[in-house]
């Protein structure tokens, strides 16, 4: 089962990674936060009161039975820079702007926010590297997995098909339909790709983010991904989505270190 809970905490974790990754995407379940952001909000500028986020993070934290000070986040920016994490991030420092983030080191906990943008993890075992992206449309356009795989490839010498990649719970096509301008970009840097990414529907065009990066991961060498298919917008209960719920929601973490989950 994909599906986990700890201490009233429910969470997705990918079972392509080796049981010495602590790997988790949390749902929305087991937080203090009221509505709209019920209940285990992360996001700190979405209007929820500062007070329910850091209850909500330490609980998370706890839960995990890591140091909240271990974290090591960044701010989004839907581009496709990457942050190399060789120590946590100080609290105090507002984060760097990035949307890739990577570690070796065991004393850091790498940390993202998300409402239906997808968040992508890797995995390379045999340097012992782990990383998030975040993958929106525009990322998804700019081609931030591949970034993510250039990036291990050079700074930690990667060979891209040791590489293993988990595409998280996020909007799903059947939720996601975009205008023609998303479609002309994609259009334009994906032509080969555009019959597996795009459905038309009763004239309504949708797109499949999970494919896109899946496609682009494997032109990148990386052979082993695992795609979620947990679609944020299908299950409020667990998920916040941007998208369903009209811009009045909460964002949910997703959690990585080096370290076995407990
Ligand atoms: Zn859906």
């Amino acid at each position: 089962m994909p599906f986990h809970e700890r201490n009233g905490l429910r969470y997705y974790s990918f079972d392509v990674f080796p049981k010495n990754i602590m790997q988790a995407v949390f749902t929305r379940r087991g937080g203090v936060s009221p509505a709209p952001w019920s209940s285990f909000n992360l996001g700190g500028s979405v209007g929820d009161d500062p007070a329910h986020v850091k209850e909500n993070r330490t609980r998370l934290f706890n839960a995990m039975g890591k140091r909240a000070d271990s974290i090591h986040d960044v701010w989004l920016v839907h581009g496709t820079d990457i942050v190399y994490a060789d120590a946590p991030h100080p609290t105090s420092e507002p984060p760097a702007r990035a949307d890739i983030i990577f570690t070796d080191n065991p004393e850091v906990t790498l940390f993202m926010r998300f409402g239906d943008c997808v968040p992508i993890l890797f995995h390379d075992p045999l340097k012992n590297v782990i990383g998030i992206a975040h993958a929106g449309w525009m990322g998804t356009v700019r081609g931030v997995v591949g970034a993510a795989v250039a990036g291990m490839t050079s700074h930690y010498g990667s060979d891209p098909k040791n590489i293993i990649a988990g595409i998280g719970p996020s909007i799903g096509v059947d939720h996601y339909e975009v205008g023609a301008d998303v479609i002309a970009q994609f259009a334009e840097k994906y032509s080969q790709d555009m019959d597996q990414i795009v459905q038309t529907k009763n004239g309504s065009t949708y797109l499949d983010l999970w494919t896109s990066n899946a496609l682009q991961l494997k032109s990148a060498g990386v052979e082993q991904v695992q795609v979620s298919g947990v679609c944020t917008a299908c299950s409020l209960d667990d998920w916040f989505s941007h998208r369903a719920e009209k811009g009045k929601t909460g964002r949910f973490g997703a959690l990585m270190a080096l370290g076995a989950n407990l």
